[in-house]
């Protein structure tokens, strides 16, 4: 829309280049052409005398008021002295009559002029109020969409450097509107001075600026010049304020991406460079597919959760004296009709980033007590581990879900164990400890799930109630080759000990593992060694036959 109307106005008002000449010769010959139909009609009594208006109107919207005045001063000269009022009777005109006319030529001429200067200043400002930010006065994205077309249209390969401000919504909050606009408009009016001429600055509705450059060396120029130049401390009203920009930078596949791709592309390099917590990243590829991953994981999640595509698996915990399976730990899986076996791992966070991370874990907790009751009247009496995330902390009635389930059942709280990861729990004692405390006090059990992995402050550990210590995997595989993973095992099993809280190893995967543990006094194993995560059926007819399992150096029975 605004292509076309900008090449209307190009073509139309104030041609330029041989446009330009060629309508002059077109004017000159149709005034011509008006004065043969002026004498070959009678000569100027005639009406026919008005049809010169046509070409000094045009010739007016065309070349502004001095064209308009000039085919006003020819044509009043073309159909003035030389030519007769009756060129039948070679009557002349009166003087004061062509004169007359050349007057009114010239102003209708002048006139027109003044008028299409004015109408095409008015459809500029419109356009620019289309293609600029009213904020910032740089362009802004529909601007940045132009800016950038023109210059692919001369094959040029774009980068884009997305700036995003981080504490933009704070700011806002703490400053109101007029603040934040403050901030913006200095930080545009530094980042148009830096950019100088080696690149186009766009401010997006979002809040974030645009840097478009013709060269990935430019690009990381300009980047580098505003990293050093932008410290982080503004003052907008007086007020000293706290802004981190944070830059993502995205090359165009060709010449024909679409603006819209490439900042789609510069915002994933952004976000990478907030969660990794520098102010710079470059898009990467695999960024993208994790994030469209991600988006597909999110959306298909609440389809999965509402056809009951989940299923949970359970894997034992063996008490390393005794050789008694003692547990079973609920772990989540995803059998994607399409994508195949989708691991914790991968949509497990990104439950934990929506809102359906509730009722995820009302369903596992239904899941859960069912397969816990189901074996305790078969006579298995194993506990249960339920992996718990720390918004379920937030909603009381999941806790209250859990106890009716507990009591609906006839089950033991003791039975039911609680795991909540040492990253989760370490960041958020505060706003978790009466809910933990309250679990205890009801007899349930907690667990600090993949200790070592998380926090260096250990101060959570005598500020929250829990009952056991797992001990992370990665320690545990490394021990045997490793001294550093073997101390920190050691260390660890020391502190559980120490606290008085039960300590159980992850990741037991073969007996060389086990007797290292053994020796070191681990309480409980858990681990492909003794088994793998299984289905239902399978874990149930694994327990019917493991009531005990073979621990080396000891005298289980199986
Ligand atoms: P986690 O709670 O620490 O679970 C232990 C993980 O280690 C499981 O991975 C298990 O399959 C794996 N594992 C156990 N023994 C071995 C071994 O000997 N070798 C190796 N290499 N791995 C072993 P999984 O099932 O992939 O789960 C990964 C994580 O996902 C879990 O770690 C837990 O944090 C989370 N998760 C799983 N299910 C749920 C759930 O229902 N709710 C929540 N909130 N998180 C869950
Ligand atoms: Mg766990
Ligand atoms: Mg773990």
């Amino acid at each position: 829309m605004i292509r076309t109307l900008n090449r209307f106005l190009s073509a139309c008002f104030f041609p330029k280049g041989p446009l330009k000449w060629f309508l002059m010769g077109g004017f000159g010959a149709l005034l011509a052409l008006c004065t043969w139909i002026v004498y070959a009609a009678g000569g100027t009594q005639c009406a026919y005398v008005h049809i010169y208006y046509f070409p000094i109107l045009a010739c007016g919207m065309c070349f502004g008021a001095r064209g308009g005045l000039s085919a006003g001063a020819f044509a009043a000269l073309l159909s003035g002295p030389l030519m007769p009022m009756d060129t039948v009777h070679q009557l002349d005109q009166p003087v004061f009559s062509w004169v007359l006319r050349g007057i009114f030529f010239m102003s209708i001429g002048g006139l027109s002029g003044m008028g299409a200067t004015i109408f095409r200043s008015f459809l500029e400002n419109q356009k620019l109020r289309l293609l600029q930010d009213p904020l910032t006065h740089v362009w802004n994205m529909r601007g940045l969409k132009e800016h950038a077309m023109t210059r692919q249209r001369q094959g040029k390969k774009l980068v884009a450097v997305l700036i995003e401000i981080k504490q933009l919504v704070q700011i806002d909050a703490a400053l109101g509107p007029e603040g934040t606009q403050g901030l913006l408009r200095q930080i545009c009016e530094r980042l148009v001075t830096l950019a100088s001429s080696s690149a186009t600055v766009g401010h997006l509705e979002t809040g974030g600026f645009v840097l478009l450059c013709e060269s990935l060396e430019s690009a990381h120029r300009l980047v580098e010049i505003c990293r050093t130049y932008f410290t982080g401390s503004f003052t907008v009203d007086h007020v000293p304020v706290f802004a981190e920009l944070h830059y993502g930078i995205a090359q165009a596949d060709s010449a024909t991406e679409p603006m819209t791709t490439l900042l789609r592309k510069a915002k994933i390099a952004t976000n990478r460079s907030l969660e990794l917590k520098r102010d710079f990243a470059a898009f990467k590829e695999e960024d993208d597919q994790k994030l469209q991953r991600s988006v597909f994981i999110t959306h298909a999640l609440k389809t999965a959760l509402d056809a009951s595509q989940l299923r949970l698996y359970y894997q034992p915990k063996v008490s390393l004296e005794t050789g008694r399976v003692l547990g079973m730990e609920a772990l989540v899986r995803w059998p994607h009709p399409e994508y195949g076996m989708i691991p914790p791992g991968e949509f497990v966070p990104v439950i934990e980033t929506t809102l359906l991370v509730n009722p995820f874990t009302k369903w596992l907790i239904h899941q859960g007590m069912a397969q816990l009751a189901q074996w305790h009247a078969q006579g298995l009496e194993v506990s249960m581990s339920l992996n718990f995330s720390m918004a379920n902390f937030q909603d009381m009635s999941l806790i209250e879900e859990l106890e009716s389930l507990v009591g609906e059942y006839s089950l033991k709280p003791q039975f039911v164990e609680i795991e909540v990861t040492e990253t989760a729990v370490a960041t958020n004692i505060a706003s978790i400890r009466d809910i933990l405390f309250y679990l205890r006090q009801k007899g349930y059990r907690i667990a600090v799930d993949d200790f070592g992995t998380g926090q260096s402050s250990l101060n959570y550990l005598f500020e929250l109630p829990f009952d056991v210590l797992k001990i992370d995997q990665v320690f545990v595989r490394a021990m045997c080759e490793n001294s550093g993973a073997e101390a920190i095992v050691r260390s660890a099993l020391l502190l559980a000990k120490e606290l008085n809280l039960e300590s159980v190893a992850e990741g037991v995967e073969n007996a060389k593992e086990l007797d290292l543990l053994q020796a070191m006094g681990c309480a409980i194993g858990q681990g492909y060694h003794f088994a793998r995560p299984m289905p239902a059926e399978l874990a149930t007819q694994w327990l019917k036959s493991h009531a005990f399992v073979k621990i080396a150096n000891t005298h289980a029975q199986k």
